[in-house]
């Protein structure tokens, strides 16, 4: 038998697929020893995940192993999710309401300069986008651009959004920026799972989990969870699992501050709607139980 090394193996569909999801930048992966994977050093993402390890979240996010320098760069050590599975189908969901911290807003906040780039991005979307008075200056804030754009997927309205599904099959769907609608997501979600009920009965399983788990967790409590995805990875054999992944935008918030997740946004509340999120995803996933 040909032996394959998990990490050669599983490090290639994944490459393709971290390059194909638009936002991370090249080489911000590269495989570690035994399983584990390297991921470009972010200090905010060390210190979650330096903390996560002596929570009761632990179960349900990478292990994660310090940081180690190769070729002058710095990389996260962490458990690489894939290696127990053989050609996984994955699903990258990105939990929450929004996906810009408050202080990113607030920073955008603090240039009034009017953006012509912007405005065209916007019409070039939705014509009917701008507002009289944004039409009249050809032009929008950022703050603005940057809550309009998360109204295009379904991130403000169930408060998460595909980013993207790599199938075991290899095929690989990573334009879900305007997949809004939750029948839209439903049909994805379907394709995912390839109408397979048993693999549907454990993601739900998993997520209900995890939602219990989420609700008693001191570290949930105590950070604004922004740009976290969710990751769902099953394959042939049955096994389907989830894990919280991504803490780059996960933040601490001011001492005696807590969030409960759910209360809707408003500017300076810090909720980010994640378990909103997760409870929308739960009754979505149930729902294509049959019944
Ligand atoms: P962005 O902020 O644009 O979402 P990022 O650079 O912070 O990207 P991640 O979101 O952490 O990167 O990861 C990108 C992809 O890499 C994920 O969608 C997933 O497919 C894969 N990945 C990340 N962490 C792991 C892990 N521990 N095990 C297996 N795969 C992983
Ligand atoms: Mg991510
Ligand atoms: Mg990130």
């Amino acid at each position: 038998m040909v032996h394959f090394s998990p990490l050669a193996f599983t490090l290639k569909p994944r490459h393709s697929w971290v390059q194909l999801a638009g936002h991370t930048a090249e080489g911000s992966f590269t495989a570690g020893d035994g399983g584990r994977l390297l991921k470009r050093y972010c200090e905010c993402e060390q210190q979650c995940l330096e903390q996560l390890m002596k929570d009761v979240l632990r179960p349900y996010v990478p292990g994660y192993y310090g940081v180690l320098q190769k070729d002058e760069q710095d990389f996260n050590i962490m458990d690489d999710l894939l290696t127990d599975f053989d050609m996984p189908s994955i699903m990258d969901c990105k939990m929450g309401s929004r996906t810009c911290l408050e202080e990113e807003l607030i920073k955008a906040k603090e240039c009034q300069r009017l953006r012509r780039d912007m405005y065209e991005k916007m019409i070039s979307v939705d014509p009917a986008a701008p507002t009289e008075e944004e039409r009249a200056q050809q032009g929008v804030l950022k703050p603005r651009y940057m809550r309009w754009r998360e109204t295009l997927s379904s991130t403000a309205t169930l408060g998460f959004r595909i980013e993207g599904i790599k199938k075991g099959d290899g095929s690989c769907n990573t334009s879900f920026k305007k997949t809004k609608q939750r029948e839209q997501v439903v049909k994805a979600f379907e394709d995912f799972v390839d109408g397979n009920v048993q693999i549907l009965k454990s993601y739900l399983k998993r997520l209900e989990e995890l939602r219990s788990v989420l609700e008693k967790s001191d570290f949930f409590r105590t950070h604004e969870v922004v740009g976290s995805s969710l990751l769902f990875v099953h394959d042939a054999s049955g096994k389907a699992s989830v894990w919280m992944i991504d803490f780059g935008k996960t933040v601490p918030l001011p001492p005696s501050m807590t969030l409960d997740h759910r209360t809707p946004w408003v500017e300076g509340n810090r909720e980010d709607g994640y378990l909103w999120g997760m409870d929308n995803l739960i009754d979505i996933f149930g729902s294509m139980l049959p019944r």
